[in-house]
């Protein structure tokens, strides 16, 4: 009887000592949060003000990803995934594409009486892609963000674009039928000017975040020495579709074609 009763209070003590490391661990992360944002305030990557800062900002990746996991990949929270990053007003601006979408090329159509829709850009000169699919409309505050993003290093905003099209890619691929993930390559004096290739910083956490989002990864690997780009091309912002076209015939290169 004594010993048993010995064995409760010490079952009692070490639950005491984990709440007491629980509550003390989520004192530290308000005091860090608190200290986070006199040292540096949250300012919306968009439009510039700054805005009151949402709880558990200061959360590593992991806990950030861990948010998520319950209505991942489908039911993504837009607002819930931006809130961080931009201020509530920024975070509004944007539109989700919505099926009737282009089997081919994923824009989003008025109407269609079709099951499978082909739009009428992709009627007339059929692209070489097979499919291409995008999370959002680039229109609006999410325009303003990806652009930060791409042409004033805003590098902060990876966090939510990795996790908008890691959810864009299970929802539209099979991971089964994937053997390669490979980014579009920079020129090494783009790379150097930016400091990171926007297209691979959005991958290349997928293995890992799909262990903590409990999606299915099977062996895809992430190559971003793959390709290379063989000369610097104009910056293709305002350029039409042919111009861009001409703009980037015969860049990029294997780099062992063996
Ligand atoms: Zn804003
Ligand atoms: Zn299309």
């Amino acid at each position: 009887m004594g010993e048993r009763f010995g064995q409760a209070c010490a079952v009692r003590q070490k639950g005491l000592k984990m709440t007491l490391q629980a509550e003390l661990r989520s004192m530290l992360i308000r005091v860090a949060d608190v200290l986070l944002e006199a040292i540096f305030p949250t300012r919306c990557y968009v439009c510039g003000t700054f805005f009151p800062r949402p709880p558990e900002k200061a959360l590593s990746a992991k806990g950030y990803w861990s948010k998520f996991a319950e209505t991942f990949p489908d039911n993504l929270d837009y607002q819930k995934v931006v809130s961080p990053f931009l201020c509530p007003s920024c975070s509004k601006g944007f539109t989700l594409v919505e099926p009737p979408i282009c089997r081919k090329c994923g824009f989003m159509m008025n109407t269609s009486s079709e099951n499978d829709p082909l739009c009428a850009r992709c009627r007339t000169s059929p692209p070489r892609f097979r499919m291409a699919r995008a999370y959002g409309v680039y229109d609006q505050a999410f325009r303003k963000a990806i652009h930060e993003f791409k042409y004033r290093e805003a590098i902060g905003l990876v966090r939510p674009f990795e996790l908008l099209l890691f959810s864009t890619f299970l929802r539209h691929w099979n991971p089964e039928d994937i053997d390669i993930i490979l980014p579009v390559p920079l020129h090494i004096t783009r790379l150097r000017k930016r400091g990171f290739n926007q297209a691979y910083v959005m991958f290349r956490r997928w293995p890992r975040m799909a262990e903590i989002l409990n999606a299915d990864w099977p062996d895809i690997q992430v190559r971003p020495d793959m390709l290379v780009r063989t000369r610097a091309t104009e910056s293709q912002v305002g350029m039409t579709q042919e111009e861009r076209q001409a703009n980037i015939r015969n860049v990029f290169r294997v780099r062992k074609p063996s």
